[in-house]
């Protein structure tokens, strides 16, 4: 551990136990306050890849002022807040018109608001495994391509299912549907495509996929956490996006992050389902409970209705209109930073990516690149197998001046990478979800609980001061 680890430490009082006293709210909010400018400084610039998904200042007051309204309301008690019965069901209504729920005749689609991605996919998951029990169905699985978020494999561990894993083509990096079909049994029930996946931005075979589940009756969930509300639109500006959502018969559910690019405040996310049958299969109830007959529509028990304000309140303050404009500067931008990559001859984008992309290298280990480029303040993703740089284009690269910073700092990037890989130097950059670490190995088991003790525990052993 360095100093940069706990850089508040010497800075502001360390609590170890609750302060005897209390403390006057301007000062515990002047504390919040110098945290809080110093870390968004950080990405104002434009630099950091992915997680500020609006960026804007002015929409965050008008979010917050949303959420203030309803923060401190608890929406599992409905008799007390008609309100939430609207909001809920109008960003649902909303999410599922985006994704062409209109075009499913046979049975009714509905949905879930949710905690974010991974809440999204969990009780995805769930839904299907309590249909199938319904139907004494038991020791089910799931496959989904190598791609598919890590939030599957959370989602399958904390159930019981087993998850199956199918290799992507590593040229298109999309999988291959009669790889998938060869991981089908009696046992699945569900398959996974991403809309787009994470690492690369590229999009499954969507329709192959939607067309194999019908035809071996199993589901399809659609993994739009990233995509969701991003590719509907690319697909009105003329991308060259194809149709994965309810307009494919084969799709059974979607998650869609309204936390993403939806952007609303980090807490919400969609899970839509094709049929409430599916959905409703989730839902929990205890009805012999001494403290009261309880139920949950999800995991969740209390939740804010703070969350769903400012949720509801993003999508209709920005309305189609505004979700377009938005998605025509960052599609723009996306190819435009595709485009300085692509002007190198030893880097190399993967795939065929849309808003995100990842390039790569054969002539060098790209990490070097993002080694020269984190001290330029750019802050990438880090990928394996091969090693890659993974950026996720959003509203703050849309800013006059970054493409022309990332052209600079790339083509420095590469003469760095040459000279270091001529002197058999190793990168000092590592592949982590959601950062690119210094000077890490992650391959030891130990080293990956430290690094999360650490998020946990550092303050706990900070040294008192003076
Ligand atoms: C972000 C993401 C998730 C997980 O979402 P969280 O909000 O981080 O839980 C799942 N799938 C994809 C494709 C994502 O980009």
């Amino acid at each position: 551990m360095t100093n940069a680890d706990y850089p508040y430490a010497g800075r502001f009082p360390v609590h170890r136990t609750l302060p005897e006293r209390g403390t006057p709210r301007e000062d515990v909010l002047a504390e919040l306050r110098a945290m809080a400018a110093e870390e968004d400084a950080f990405w104002e610039t434009g630099k950091c890849s992915g997680t500020m998904y609006s960026g804007d200042h002015e929409h965050y007051r008008f979010l917050t002022e949303a959420f203030g309204l309803f923060a401190h309301v608890n929406v599992l008690q409905r008799d007390m807040c008609p309100s939430a019965t609207k909001l809920e069901g109008e960003i649902l209504a909303m999410a599922l018109d985006l994704l062409h729920a209109e075009a499913v005749t046979d049975t009714t689609p509905g949905g879930l608001v949710t905690t974010g991605g991974s809440g999204s996919i969990l009780h995805a998951m769930l839904a299907y495994r309590e249909h199938a029990a319904a139907r004494g169905l038991t020791g089910v699985n799931v496959v989904k391509p190598e791609t598919g978020h890590p939030a599957f494999d959370k989602a399958c561990r904390l159930l019981g299912m087993e998850l199956r894993s199918v290799p992507v083509d590593p040229v298109t990096t999309v999988v291959d549907p009669d790889r998938m079909a060869a991981g089908i049994d009696d046992r699945t029930v569900a398959l996974v495509g991403s809309a787009c996946n994470y690492g690369y931005g590229t999009i499954d075979p969507i329709g192959d996929l939607a067309g194999l589940a019908l035809d071996r009756g199993v589901g399809l969930h659609v993994d739009g956490c990233l995509g969701g509300f991003i590719l509907p639109f690319g697909q009105e500006l003329g991308y060259d996006i194809p149709v994965f959502d309810f307009r494919l018969p084969g799709v059974t559910s979607i998650s869609a992050d309204t936390h993403k690019y939806g952007y609303a405040f980090k807490g919400t996310s969609t899970v839509l389902f094709r049929d409430r049958a599916l959905r409703d299969a989730q839902y929990f109830h205890l009805p012999g409970w001494s403290g009261g007959k309880y139920m949950s529509p999800g995991i969740e028990g209390s939740r804010s209705g703070g969350l769903l304000a400012e949720t509801w309140a993003a999508m209709v303050q920005l309305g189609r209109e505004g979700y377009q404009a938005y998605a025509r500067d960052i599609f723009s931008t996306a190819d435009a930073m595709k485009a300085v990559v692509g002007a190198h001859p030893e880097l190399r984008v993967m795939g065929s990516p849309t808003f995100c992309f990842s390039f790569t290298s054969d002539a060098f280990d790209i990490y070097h690149v993002a080694d020269l480029m984190r001290g330029r303040g750019w802050r990438f993703n880090g990928q394996q197998y091969p090693n890659a740089i993974h950026m996720a284009v959003t509203r703050p690269q849309t800013q006059p001046g970054v493409v022309d910073a990332f052209a600079a700092d790339l083509a420095e990037g590469v003469a760095y990478a040459r000279t270091m890989e001529a002197a058999g130097k190793q990168a000092f950059s590592g592949a982590i979800y959601g950062g690119v670490p210094g000077g890490m190995s992650l391959e030891a088991e130990e080293f990956i609980v430290s690094v999360m003790d650490d998020m946990l525990d550092v303050e706990l052993s900070v040294p008192p001061g003076p």
